[in-house]
């Protein structure tokens, strides 16, 4: 069985679009087919689509729906916590996934001994231009001091095995980062390119600001590197200030005290004074995602699931 996993955030526009595509996909693919849609606590009608969905497929489509919007990640690791096909896949509602991959990718996994097909969009069309140079940042950034590769472009739509689904299950971290996730537990990827696309309907939850959040979020899940390069300032401003000293107060014993030097001591207190304060700040962030996760709070919280619309008739 092949199970599509679909995180649905405010997405009854585009809902009916991606059922009727992938539907018509389907008649391409021999593996009999479940749908599990996870409502992340959308403010629109999209659980009343999902219910309609299930009405009119009751053996194909299930649903979660969580109790308040919990974000992508949530929605993914319940979706597939749900799924039970041999193969899983991960697409987003909006059809910016093309689903006419879907087949080559079942027939590259089957032929193979490859685990999981990951896709990546071969361009940044269509993107503001500000946006694109920041995410090539990212990934180099990422890629250089981290210690899990990630992908410039890689999207979350991939299939995987079963194997590696379950790998990434064990995976219960709180600060979920599914990019780097997917990469951690390793296993064999390919990649499959495709030309960018525009969302069929609705808009995109992302601003630029919760995107710049979304990577910080990504290098501290998945690197120590910025703590490293705390103490290394700390330590190269230290020694500077070292020698100053020793400089100023040998030339005060030789030369004497003229008393000069206020400026150029105010801009030193001050600049040190900024480092301590971004070193704490970047220990702080790693002390915060400790916080939250030795709370040990659940991923998400379930409101209802297909299963208590059959109670209801029963
Ligand atoms: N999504 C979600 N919870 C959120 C935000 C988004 O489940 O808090 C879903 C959304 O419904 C869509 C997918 O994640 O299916 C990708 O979101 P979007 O299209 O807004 O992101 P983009 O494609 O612009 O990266
Ligand atoms: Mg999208």
């Amino acid at each position: 069985m092949l199970s599509i996993v679909v995180p649905c955030y405010n997405e009854e526009e585009s809902l009916p679009f991606f059922l009727k595509a992938v539907e018509q996909r389907s008649r391409e693919i021999t593996h009999s087919i479940e749908y599990i849609f996870v409502n992340d606590g959308s403010t629109d009608a999209t659980l009343t689509v999902l219910k309609e969905f299930h009405h009119q497929l009751p053996k194909k489509v299930r649903f979660i729906s969580f109790s308040r919007n919990f974000g992508k990640e949530a929605a993914l690791y319940a979706g597939l916590q749900a799924a039970k096909g041999d193969l899983v896949t991960v697409m987003d509602a909006d059809l910016q996934d093309p689903p006419e991959l879907l087949p080559k990718m079942i027939q590259m996994i089957e032929n193979s001994d490859i685990d999981c097909v990951g896709t990546r969009r071969s361009d940044r069309q269509g993107e503001p231009p500000v946006r694109s140079f920041f995410a090539r940042l990212f990934y180099k950034v990422i890629n250089k001091y981290g210690d899990t590769e990630m992908i410039d472009g890689a999207r979350d739509f991939r299939l995987m095995t079963r194997q590696m689904v379950d790998a990434i299950l064990d995976v219960t971290e709180y600060n979920r980062f599914s990019k780097g996730i997917f990469s951690w537990v390793g296993f064999k990827t390919e990649y499959l390119s495709y030309e960018n696309r525009e969302r069929v309907a609705g808009e995109t939850t992302w601003s630029f600001w919760s995107l710049f959040k979304y990577s910080i979020d990504g290098l501290i899940n998945f690197s120590d590197a910025p703590l490293t390069i705390a103490s290394f300032v700390g330590a190269f401003s230290c020694v500077g200030a070292g020698i100053a000293l020793i400089f100023i107060v040998l030339r005060a014993l030789i030369f004497g005290d003229p008393t000069s030097g206020w400026p150029s001591l105010v801009s030193v207190i001050l600049f040190v004074g900024g480092l301590q304060l971004l070193c704490l700040g970047i220990i702080g962030k790693y002390i915060g995602k400790i916080f939250l996760e030795t709370k040990n709070r659940p991923i998400y919280i379930i409101k209802e699931t297909e299963k208590d619309l059959l109670d209801k008739k029963l």
